[in-house]
């Protein structure tokens, strides 16, 4: 079954084809199938923005999209960056404004998660949405190289995302526990 990604990003598309090939799906990125657009996300919350991506090009290909928005949610800072994530400071200084903003702030309160979620439009284009969450803590410094994003300040447990594998990643993240939902839901059948 063939599923159109709403996204160019490499490292997702790479994550979206690891979790989602062994169940029989074959990801396509967007640029594949031709849909040469970017959709303005300008939702407030998750399940918007992923539906806008998705809306976006299934209204152009009318073929079964499946779309995630994502980002971190710090509790000390009310839940930003959240929504914004992508966007919350240029590029190269989005984890070092997380960090600063966190100055003083003890390690009990650096309480975080990273937020996943999945719009599917069928072939019928209805829409159904899958939430995946994963709790963490805001480090104190980057570490580590794997990954990407806010991975190296994101600790799980006495490691950051970026100091294990993908392999580990892709069995514990946001992204996998929405993907896995998203699995069940369409083994299922309840499409
Ligand atoms: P979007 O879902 O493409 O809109 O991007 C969400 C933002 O959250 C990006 O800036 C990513 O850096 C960040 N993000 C989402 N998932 C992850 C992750 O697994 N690791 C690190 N950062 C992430």
């Amino acid at each position: 079954m063939k599923i159109i990604l709403t996204s160019n990003n490499k490292n997702k598309l790479r994550e979206f084809r690891e979790i989602l090939e062994p169940a029989g799906f074959e990801v396509i990125s967007q640029a594949e199938a031709g849909a040469d657009i970017e959709a303005e996300e300008n939702g407030e919350t998750f399940e918007e923005n992923a539906l806008i991506k998705a809306r976006a090009v299934y209204d152009m290909l009318g073929l079964p999209v499946i779309s995630d928005d994502s980002g971190l949610e710090v509790d000390a800072l009310g839940g930003a960056p959240g929504v914004r994530s992508a966007r919350y400071a240029e590029v190269g200084h989005r984890r070092e404004r997380v960090l600063r903003e966190l100055t003083g702030v003890p390690e009990e309160k650096r309480t975080a998660r990273f937020v996943c979620v999945i719009c599917y439009i069928d072939g019928e284009g209805k829409e159904h949405f899958v939430r995946g969450e994963c709790e963490g803590k805001i480090g104190y410094e980057n570490r580590g190289e794997n990954g990407f994003g806010y991975d190296p300040i994101f600790m799980y447990g006495d490691k950051s995302f970026a100091e294990i594998s993908s392999e580990e990643k892709n069995r514990v993240s946001h992204r996998a526990a929405a993907l896995e939902k998203f699995r069940k839901m369409f083994e299922g059948n309840d499409l």
